[in-house]
Order: structure tokens, then sequence, then C-alpha cells
């Protein structure tokens, strides 16, 4: 449980300040300008080349992220706005949103490579789980004790997911024995648990799988690192092969496995919608700024142009995203609406590609050591995975259409 004063008790500006001094305590000032740093991984004390993250790189900056997350979790701010009954605070999202705000004043090692753990299985435990799991696994994860990723894709069945075949089957001891292939896990190499998906009886589609959380560590996983194009290996393909997992690790009924992972999936359409408008990530408005003008594209009408043509549609996004916050905050759980949000971060993320390509010219190929220049490669070519990352482009067009929209199936 955390230590610090809970409950709704704290005025938002007390909390405000509280989460300030920690920080400040702890953490050194961010810079402004040119001094800010770019993308993940490049310097601000010097000019370094960026390099995007390889699993070495990753796992060196692990210790430091999980020391991050204890710090947060013995201070009261692990989880804001987590039930109490699991070491949250209790607090409602304003206050989380307020925490974020004075964060990115901070050179604080942040939570981006903890998406995966903290807003898409931590919220699906939270749903899903009994008492006992999520007393024991909640705490852990928002304490960075337990990273986890997120085990569904196969070869065989990405957009289709309820075709996966990996097969879970319990042995006499009723300890269950999973056998099979996952690919696209980011972050397996890094990850404690998984949250896996698997089929576990011959029933019709959607009635015939189950969800477990799986030991990464355990004897039988295989974690092998995907290169992409973008140089950086933050994928990996999983090979499970007789893993014992217990009973106890059983994520809701069996059987009931299509379900949890929907729960999954929403939450993951949710957590990339809170990245298509911007704030502190790669989309944010002043870095963009300050990539133009170092560039010495500020006074260019065609970059002016395009600039402004981003800046909308960032804007668009982050509305749509207020508006979704908003009945969230009434009380309504998120509805198929939210696949606009993913699409709005692939559509974000492309035009921050050719944007930047723009403005940088021959810069972006270049590898001179430059601030602000061939670091922007990895963005550039990162962008067009987010079109396939959180259910396709394509298909959630299709869920819009049908179960927004109210329009025939397409045939
Ligand atoms: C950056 C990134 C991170 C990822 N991280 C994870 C992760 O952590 N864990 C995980 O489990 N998976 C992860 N994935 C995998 C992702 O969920 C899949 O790529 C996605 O579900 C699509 O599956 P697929 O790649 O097999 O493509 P397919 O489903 O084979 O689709 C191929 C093409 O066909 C189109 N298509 C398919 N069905 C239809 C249809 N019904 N109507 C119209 N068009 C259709 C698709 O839009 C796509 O263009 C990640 C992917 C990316 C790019």
């Amino acid at each position: 449980m955390s230590p610090a004063s809970t409950g709704p008790d704290i005025s938002l500006e007390d909390f405000t300040a509280e989460a300030e001094s920690y920080l400040a305590q702890h953490y050194p000032r961010a810079r402004r300008g040119a001094e800010q740093r770019f993308v993940w991984g490049e310097g601000s004390d010097e000019v370094r080349v960026f390099q995007e993250p390889d699993p070495d790189v990753e796992a060196d900056a692990l210790p430091a992220i999980r020391a991050w997350r204890a710090g947060l979790w013995e201070a009261g701010l692990g989880w804001i706005t987590g039930p109490t009954e699991y070491g949250g605070r209790g607090l409602p999202s304003a206050y989380q949103r307020a925490f974020e705000r004075v964060s990115r004043g901070f050179e604080v090692p942040g939570d981006g490579s903890l998406t995966v753990s903290l807003g898409m299985i931590a919220p699906t435990i939270l749903a899903h789980g009994g008492e006992e799991q999520k007393r024991h696994y909640l705490p852990k994860m928002f304490s960075g004790e337990l990273i986890s990723c997120q085990l569904f894709s196969e070869p065989g069945a990405g957009s289709d997911l309820a075709s996966l075949s990996c097969k879970a089957v319990r042995d006499d001891s009723g300890t269950w024995r999973l056998t099979g292939q996952k690919v696209w896990t980011s972050g397996a190499h890094l990850a404690d648990i998984g949250e896996i998906i698997c089929r576990t009886a011959d029933e019709p589609r959607h009635r015939n799988l189950t969800a477990f959380l799986v030991d990464m560590h355990a004897e039988g996983v295989q974690v092998r690192p995907l290169r992409q194009m973008t140089g950086g290996a933050s994928f990996n393909e999983v090979f499970l092969d007789d893993v014992p997992v217990p009973d106890s690790a059983r994520l809701d009924e069996e059987g009931n496995g299509w379900k949890v992972a929907l729960t999954t999936l929403a939450n993951e359409r949710g957590a990339m919608g809170a990245s298509s408008f911007g704030g502190a990530g790669i989309l944010s408005t002043e870095r963009l700024a300050e990539l133009v003008r170092h560039a010495g594209a500020a006074d260019d009408p065609v970059v002016r142009r395009a600039f402004g043509e981003l800046l909308v549609s960032l804007r668009a996004a982050r509305y749509t995203q207020q508006v979704m916050s908003a009945r969230a905050k009434a009380g309504d759980a998120p509805g198929p609406e939210v696949a606009l949000n993913k699409i709005a971060l692939s559509d974000n993320m492309a035009r921050l590609g050719s944007f930047v390509a723009e403005v940088l010219g021959p810069k972006a190929v270049a590898d001179t050591g430059e601030w602000g220049s061939y670091a922007w490669t990895s963005v550039i070519l990162g962008a067009p995975g987010y079109r396939l990352g959180g259910g396709t482009d394509e298909v959630l067009k299709n869920t819009i259409a049908q179960r927004v929209l109210g329009l025939p199936r397409a045939r």
C-alpha cells in the first residue's frame, strides 16, 4: 500500500505541489529549446547520434525505469487513479493528468516502455483477475517489479485473432501446458510476465480460448528479437514449448479468453489514442517547432503550411480524445468508437514522418552526429508500423463502419 496521504481529501493544487516536490528532489529539471532531448536515446549533454533501441541498450535502461517506478510507488504516486485496496491512490484522472503535466518539466525516465504493461495488461487484470491475482500482480506491476508483454498475435493469426492456434492443455496435476508460437511481441525481451491467449477447447470460435499470465522466465519460453527496418529490434518471436502455467495464473473463466482479449485491445486503443495528439511524446508541438527552427526552415512557406496542417490534425485528435474521456468519466464503458483514436495516431504518425522528411531533406539520411537530424530517421521509418499495431487501420475502419455508423458488413 502506498504510504502517502490517500483519498480524495487532497486538493488538486496540494497534490500537484506534492508531485512537484517529489520530482524536484529526485530528478533534474528538463532542459528547454535546443538543449531539449529530441527523441528517445538522444543525449542532452552532448551531441550523440541517435540509436534505435536495440535489445541490449533497452535492457541497460531498465534498472533506471524500475527505480523510477519503485520511487513513485513508495511516494504514493505510482498508481494515482488505482483502487486503494491494491495500493493505488484512488484519485480522479485529473490528478493523473496533473502529474503527467508536472513530470514533463523534469528529466525522468518515463513510462514509454511500460505502455503495454501499465496501460493494457494491468487494466485487464483489474477487470478480469481474481482477488488474489489483483493483490499479487498489480502492486508489483505499478512499482516496476514486474513488467508485462502482450502475447496475442501469431504467424497465422493477426487481424483474425480468434483463429490462433497456440494450445494450452491441462495435465494430470491440473497444471496447464502451453505450446505454440507468438509473434510481434513488443518488449517480450524485457518482460517478466505475458498475458497470453491460448486455445483450450474444440468449442466454436470465440468460446474456445482462455487467457493466462505466463512467466516469461519459465523453462520452455524462448524469446527471439526481430530486426525492424528502423534498425531497432523492439519486438520478438516467442516460442513456447510445453511451458507449465499453474491454474492460479488463469485470467477469468476457462473459455472466456476472447472477452479478456477484447478488454486488452480496448485499452490498447485507448492508450494509443492518448498519444495521438502529442503531449510530451514525439508529436509535441514544442519539439516540432524546435526542429523547424533548428533546420532553418521557419520562414519557408511550404514548411509553415505543412506544419499548420499537422497541428490541425493533432488538435482534432486531442478534441476527439477529450470527448471520449468525458464519456468515460460519466461512466460510459469505452465502445467501438475508440478505434478512431488508433486511426488518428497512425494518420498523425504518417503525417509527422513526411513532414520531418520534408524539413530535414538529406540530413535525415546522413549520419553526421548533428543534433536533431539523423535521429529522426527511426521516426520516419517507424511511422508505417502504426497502421498495423493495435489492429490494422483497414480492420478498424470496418469496425467503425459497422458498429459506430451502422453500415452493413463488408462482403
Ligand atoms: C509496432 C507493432 C507492435 C506490435 N506489438 C504487438 C504486441 O505487443 N503483441 C501482439 O500480440 N501483437 C503485436 N503486434 C501485431 C499486430 O497486432 C498485428 O500486426 C495486427 O494484428 C495485424 O496482423 P498481421 O500483421 O498478421 O496482418 P494480417 O491480419 O495478416 O493483415 C494483412 C493485411 O490484410 C488486411 N486485412 C486483414 N483482414 C482484413 C479485413 N477483414 N478487411 C480488410 N482488410 C483486412 C490488413 O489490414 C493488412 O493490411 C504489433 C504490430 C506492430 C506493427
